[in-house]
């Protein structure tokens, strides 16, 4: 089972990639966001707490992430149809790094890929104001680089912590409390370009997927 790690500033096209990852080479996709903003859709009162934490572009505390974290792991380790798991926008911060270090060393797993996607904060507001979800199942469109077929269109939505102010909060907060992982995954760390088209920052992506899977 590869364990690998998405780091990078919103607009970056994390979940982009990693959705490349779960169609092509069956990894399991854990994005942190989506199992948040599944928390919140179910109205419950911890999903109730966590949309205003969400909304003002600030993060979730440590603690609760790391809970969902290690109460879904198993059943994904366990299950052997996956070859790997990617972690998009987890870990956060060198707490939650920590905490997820324990959490693998249960199943004897480590990380093997850690991927930076880097990205300016004029590129990030760039891309997220054009940004748009589907909230059915998730999926990320963008109005002019990866426009949605016309019958999706009427679902899509601009998420509440899109709007500029709210990135440029949390590009800060990425910087602060997120870039400081590029240290601490120093050792399994690839770095990518992602002020490109899509495709050309999948195609630098899929060259570093068909090295890693040489060495292995
Ligand atoms: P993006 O990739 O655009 O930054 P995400 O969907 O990954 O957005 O995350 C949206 C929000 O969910 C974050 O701004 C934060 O409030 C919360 N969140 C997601 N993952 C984490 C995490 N690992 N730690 C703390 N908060 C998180």
């Amino acid at each position: 089972m590869n364990v690998f790690v998405f780091l990078g500033p919103a607009g970056s096209g994390k979940g982009t990639q990693a959705q490349y990852l779960k169609n092509e080479h069956m990894f399991y996709h854990l994005s942190t966001g989506d199992m948040l903003r599944d928390e919140v859709a179910s109205k419950s009162k911890l999903g109730l707490r966590l949309k205003e934490v969400i909304d003002s572009g600030n993060l979730v505390t440590d603690d609760i992430i790391l809970d969902i974290i290690s109460s879904n792991i198993s059943k994904i380790v366990n299950d052997s149809h996956y070859e790997g798991i990617v972690f998009d926008g987890f870990p956060r911060t060198i707490a939650q790094a920590n905490g997820f270090k324990s959490i693998l060393d249960n199943y004897k797993l480590n990380v093997d890929q850690t991927f930076l996607f880097d990205l300016s904060l004029e590129a990030s507001l760039d891309r997220i104001s054009g940004r748009r979800i589907d909230p059915r199942n998730n999926t990320v469109y963008h109005i002019l680089s990866n426009p949605a077929p016309d019958d999706v269109k009427k679902h899509l939505i601009l998420r509440d912590d899109d709007q500029p102010e709210k990135v440029s909060h949390r590009y800060k907060l990425y910087q602060e409390q997120t870039a400081p992982l590029i240290d601490y995954y120093t050792d399994s760390l690839t770095k990518i370009n992602c002020e490109l088209s899509i495709q050309d920052i999948y195609a630098q992506f899929d060259q570093h997927i068909k090295l890693f899977q040489q060495k292995v």
